[in-house]
C-alpha cells in the first residue's frame, strides 16, 4: 500500500452499503479516499440481510468484511478506520488553499479531504413500550420484505395506527391470514386511520385496542416469537410483530457542524439531496449517501446513492481542476482566449 497523502480526494464517514458503494468506485477509480466507521449499522443485531440481489439472506456483518476485503486487497487508495468522527468542518488545505474539510476522531486525530461524503445511516426510535427493545430485532420488524418470509405460517401483529395501516396489513397477510393490528389504545377520531381499521378488518385481519403493558421475549425462534402483555384481558402470542419505526440521522452532530440542509422532520428529517443525479446537499462539496438522505431506506438504495454521492464528489473536483487548468491557460495567453488555438 503507498503512503497515504495528507489530503485525500474524499473523506467518506460511514462503512455500511453506501459508504462500501462509494468508496469502491474510488478504489476503482484510484482516487484516493479515507473511510471512517464506528461499526456501528443500522441492522445491527440480524443475522440475514435480504432483497439484494445475489447477496439474499447473507449476513450482514459477512458482506460488510467480503467487500471491505475486496477493496483493501484489490486497490491501494482507499484506508479504512474504524473510529468515530466526532468534528467536521470547512477547511482551507495545502498550499492551494483548497476549499476542502478536516475532520477529526474521537482520539483527537485529524484528517484531510477536498470532499466529504455522508454515509452516515440512520437508527430507529423505540416507541416508549417495556420489551420493544428486549424483541429488537429479533421478533420485530421495521420492513416486511427484510424480514418476514422465514417466519410466515405464525400469527402477525401490526403495531400501527395509521393513514398506512392497511398497506403493512395487506403485506402481512401474505405471511398468514391471522394478523392482528395493535392500535396500543383507543383509535384516534381520524376518518382516514378509521377508514384504514376498516378496509383491513374487511380483509379478515383483527382490530386489537387495548393499551399494550409489556412485550415478553419467549425464546429465538419465530415459534416462540412474542407475547403481547395488555394493560387488560388476555396476551397474545405472535410469531412477530412489524412496525414502521421514525429513524433519525446517526450523526445528525456532524450534519449541524457542516450546516447542511435536512428535511423537515415530518418528512423524514433525513438530509436534503440538491442534485438528486449526483447526490450533493446544502453544502458545496459535501455529498450524502444511504439511510442518512433516503426516504426508502433499503440496502440496495443505499448502495446506489452511495455510488451517486461518490461520481457526484468525483466530478466536481475534476470540474475545479478543469477550471483551474483553463484559468492557468488563459494568464499564460495573456487572456486571449484564442490562445486555446495556438495549443
Ligand atoms: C433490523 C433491520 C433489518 C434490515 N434488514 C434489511 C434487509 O434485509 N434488506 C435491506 O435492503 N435493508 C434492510 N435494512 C435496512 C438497511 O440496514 C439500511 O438501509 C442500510 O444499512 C443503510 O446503509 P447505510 O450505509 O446508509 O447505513 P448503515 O448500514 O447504518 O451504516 C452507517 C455507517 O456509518 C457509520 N457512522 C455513522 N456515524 C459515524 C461517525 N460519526 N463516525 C464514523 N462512522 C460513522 C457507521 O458506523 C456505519 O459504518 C434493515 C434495517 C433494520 C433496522
Amino acid at each position: 500500500m503507498p503512503p497515504r497523502p495528507q489530503i485525500v480526494d474524499a473523506l467518506i464517514i460511514g462503512g455500511g452499503p453506501a459508504g462500501l458503494a462509494a468508496s469502491l468506485a474510488y478504489a476503482r477509480t484510484r482516487t484516493t479516499a479515507i473511510v471512517f466507521d464506528s461499526q456501528s449499522y443500522r441492522n445491527e443485531g440480524i443475522t440475514h440481510m435480504h432483497t439484494v440481489p445475489s447477496r439474499d439472506h447473507i449476513n450482514p456483518y459477512e458482506f460488510r468484511s467480503i467487500a471491505r476485503e475486496q477493496i483493501t486487497s484489490r486497490y491501494p487508495s482507499v484506508w479504512f478506520e474504524n473510529v468515530t468522527i466526532t468534528q467536521a468542518a470547512k477547511k482551507q488545505l495545502g498550499k492551494e488553499n483548497y476549499d476542502g474539510f478536516e475532520v477529526t476522531d474521537g482520539e483527537g486525530q485529524s484528517y484531510q479531504g477536498k470532499k466529504l461524503i455522508l454515509a452516515t445511516g440512520s437508527r430507529d426510535v423505540y416507541p416508549d413500550i417495556e420489551g420493544f427493545k428486549e424483541n429488537w430485532p429479533q421478533h420485530i420488524y421495521q420492513c416486511l420484505a427484510c424480514d418476514g418470509f422465514e417466519q410466515r405460517g405464525m400469527p402477525i401483529g401490526i403495531l400501527d395506527c395509521s393513514p398506512k395501516t392497511a398497506h403493512f396489513t395487506n403485506m402481512a397477510l401474505n405471511f398468514d391470514a391471522r394478523v392482528t393490528v395493535l392500535t396500543n389504545g383507543a383509535v384516534p377520531e381520524v376518518a382516514a386511520i378509521k377508514q384504514q381499521l376498516r378496509i383491513c378488518e374487511a380483509w379478515g385481519a383483527k382490530v386489537d385496542s387495548r393499551k399494550i403493558k409489556r412485550l415478553v421475549n419467549n425464546g429465538p425462534t419465530h415459534e416462540e416469537g412474542v407475547t403481547v402483555e395488555f394493560e387488560e384481558g388476555e396476551p397474545l402470542t405472535l410469531g412477530f410483530i412489524a412496525i414502521k419505526t421514525a429513524t433519525v440521522n446517526r450523526s445528525q452532530d456532524l450534519i449541524d457542524q457542516l450546516g447542511v440542509e435536512c428535511v423537515e422532520p415530518a418528512m423524514g428529517g433525513h438530509i436534503k439531496i440538491v442534485n438528486p443525479m449526483f447526490n450533493s446537499t446544502s453544502v458545496r462539496g459535501v455529498f450524502a449517501g444511504g439511510d442518512t438522505c433516503a426516504p426508502m431506506k433499503q440496502v440496495t438504495i443505499s448502495m446506489a446513492d452511495g455510488l451517486k454521492a461518490a461520481a457526484g464528489a468525483g466530478i466536481e473536483i475534476a470540474t475545479e481542476k478543469e477550471m483551474a487548468t483553463q484559468k492557468l491557460l488563459e494568464e499564460d495567453f495573456g487572456g486571449v482566449s484564442g490562445g486555446y488555438e495556438a495549443l
